[in-house]
């Protein structure tokens, strides 16, 4: 637990977030400066800075969460495409250095970015956290 770290208030729910789906590793949320329409984020429940650090638990854990809200991503927002990516390190971009993963719709023709620099929508955030939860939450039941 890192007590500075703006991910860890949102596992502790000191900071707010548009959550879509958590279990004992892992929180998935929206990204607050989404690049595209779904952009959402799966991290550890533990701090870890990046991939060198975090247990291998922890990494198989985001992947299954990573798989489940991809899925809910393709149902609601049915993108052309989705872009998985994880950055380590600023030189590679990192900018939050707890370990999260992307998941980014993309569409065909986009242009690539990695960051956005305007916040999304606040009512957009809550709709697309809202569906993709719930969608989350069905397949479990299944
Ligand atoms: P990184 O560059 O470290 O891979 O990505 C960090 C991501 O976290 C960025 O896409 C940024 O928009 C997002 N982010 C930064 N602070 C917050 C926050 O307080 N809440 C949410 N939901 N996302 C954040
Ligand atoms: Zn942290």
């Amino acid at each position: 637990m890192s007590h500075n770290c703006i991910f860890c208030k949102i596992v502790r729910g000191e900071a707010p977030a548009n959550k879509v789906y958590e279990d004992d590793h892992t929180l998935a949320f929206m990204d607050i400066f989404p690049v595209t329409d779904g952009h959402t984020l799966v991290i550890t429940k533990d701090h870890f800075a990046n991939l060198f650090e975090a247990s291998t638990e922890a990494l198989l854990a985001v992947a299954a969460t990573a798989k489940r809200v991809a899925h809910a991503l393709e149902t609601v927002v049915k993108p052309d495409g989705l872009m998985v990516f994880q950055l380590n390190g600023a030189a590679a971009g990192q900018t939050v250095f707890h370990y999260h993963m992307h998941l980014m719709p993309r569409a065909h023709g986009e242009p690539l970015a990695l960051h956005a620099r305007q916040p999304g929508d606040p009512a957009r955030l809550d709709e697309l956290a809202a569906a993709l939860g719930a969608h989350v939450r069905d397949k479990n039941r299944e």
